[in-house]
């Protein structure tokens, strides 16, 4: 039997052990995300879908709906919170959108276009980070990665290749390639891989693929994220 929530004051139902962003999602209703991806186990790495659940933070993708639940989601509050997580994620890699190839389809910018983030705010780190292109058909710019583990997941259980793992700690975190030299020239990817698809910015590209749309015509150029993920 469907239950009830109250997101941003309108009624949701939803069944038992559906998370609250699966629940919000089937009711037509964005909660901002990145690392959330249907389909997926949910990991909350990115802690954009934070929310409020009767007045405590708590992440919409690992949080279960139950009854009695009262969320804000796109309140001021909430959304700058928000905010303030996708500026730290820009400031801690190199994103450099106005000549990054995946412009326009991207899901770290449309996300900021969508919570209003007009400046970085907070000082850059400017990492040093590998960029490996060793391979004919795909590249990995680990200046763009967020580190969000969907081409982990995805090259595990859905190229059935396990290629990526990520390692390190903090800051010096990043994605790994499983190859003897560590590059993606060793191993058996392909443009056709999930893992590719799945990558929320430009950090795993087919090398064919870039700039194949001029802008204006790009996918985030017609339509915000928010209204995106519900096109049919
Ligand atoms: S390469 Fe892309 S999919 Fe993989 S962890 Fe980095 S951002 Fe996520």
């Amino acid at each position: 039997m469907n239950k009830q929530i109250i997101i941003d004051g309108e009624v949701v139902t939803y069944r038992p052990g559906q998370t609250l962003i699966q629940a919000a999602r089937e009711s037509g209703i964005y909660i901002p995300h990145l690392c959330y991806q249907p389909g997926y186990h949910a990991i909350g790495s990115c802690r954009v879908c934070m929310v409020k659940v009767n007045g405590r933070w708590a992440s919409a993708c690992t949080t279960l709906a139950a009854e009695g639940q009262v969320i804000d989601n796109r309140t001021l509050e909430v959304d700058a919170h928000r905010k303030q997580i996708v500026q730290m994620l820009f400031v801690e890699g190199n994103h450099y959108c106005p000549y990054c190839e995946k412009s326009g389809e991207c899901d770290l910018q449309a996300t900021a276009y969508e919570l209003n983030m007009q400046e970085d705010h907070f000082q850059h780190l400017y990492p040093h980070r590998s960029l490996d292109t060793s391979h004919a058909e795909v590249w990995l710019d680990r200046d763009r990665c967020i580190l969000c583990g969907l081409c982990v997941q995805a090259s595990a259980e859905q190229d059935n290749k396990h290629l990526f793992t990520l390692g390190g700690r903090g800051t010096a975190t990043q994605l790994l390639v499983n190859s003897s030299s560590g590059q993606l020239g060793e191993t058996n990817i392909s443009a056709a891989d999930e893992a590719v698809a799945v990558c929320p910015v430009g950090a795993l590209m087919k090398k064919q693929s870039i700039y194949s749309r001029r802008s204006g015509e790009r996918t985030y150029d017609k339509t915000p994220i928010s209204k995106l993920e519900f096109k049919a």
